[in-house]
């Protein structure tokens, strides 16, 4: 799992690079594939109850699942990329959330607090906590900071499947839910709205949008529980 989370790191890595103005998401969903490649592993997403594209892909008001196409991306917009490959019979999923170019202090505030959010949920990935510390944390912080979590789609176990029980919601008390044992590897993915949590289904089946119509960000890490706390194996 640490191969296949080092190999996710480093093509999402080289995709935000190369997410400039101009560039269309189509553009990253070849690159990523091509990086699949190279490396001999399976992008493990695309065939994914039919998931079409290798790189879910995500601008603005799209939540999470979004089709990849060939509108240029442009100055101001932000791009959620989630991506996941199988290597050896083990699963790496990661997600993260980048700017085009330069994007407005909104934006920006919400993809901050997205990715503290995930850092701040990690941090509770300790053997002896409850699995609802890790969604406690997410959610008093993202709403201190006046955003929204969504409901409707929460992380997962991960490891010889892409999604393993159990279910990580990014809201609830604390104290709850499964007790965090070393060995546990999860995929921890806050999905926070700038404005209300409410999402709808577009007509392709698949991609999550604020019913708002607001700005919405997504960062995501596997992890694995251990002794000596939290390892980040979506790491390069
Ligand atoms: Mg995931």
């Amino acid at each position: 799992m640490r191969d296949a989370g080092r190999i996710v790191a480093e093509i999402l890595a080289l995709l935000s690079e190369r997410a400039v103005p101009g560039v269309s998401t189509r553009d990253l969903d070849e690159l990523a594939e091509h990086e699949c490649g190279k490396r001999k592993v399976k992008a493990a997403f695309k065939g994914y109850a039919g998931f079409p594209y290798t790189i879910c892909a995500s601008p603005n008001e799209k939540v999470v699942h979004g089709f990849s196409d060939s509108t240029p991306l442009k100055e101001g917009d932000i791009l959620s990329i989630d991506f996941g490959v199988e290597y050896r019979g083990f699963f790496g999923d990661a997600a993260v959330t980048v700017p085009i170019g330069k994007v407005d202090k909104g934006k920006q505030a919400l993809m901050n607090a997205t990715r503290e959010a995930l850092e701040r949920g990690i941090n509770l990935a300790r053997p002896g906590n409850r699995l609802s510390d890790i969604s406690h944390a997410v959610q008093s912080f993202v709403e201190k900071k006046g955003f929204s979590v969504v409901r409707k789609f929460v992380g997962h176990g991960i490891g010889r499947a892409l999604h393993e029980a159990p279910q990580i919601p990014n809201f609830g008390p604390p104290g709850k839910g499964v007790l965090l044992e070393a060995g546990m590897t999860l995929a921890i993915e806050p999905m926070i709205n700038s404005g209300s949590e409410e999402v709808r289904i577009l007509s392709d089946g698949w991609t999550a949008v604020t019913a708002d119509k607001k700005p919405s960000a997504h960062f995501e890490h596997t992890i694995a529980v251990t002794e000596d706390g939290p390892v980040i194996l979506t790491a390069t």
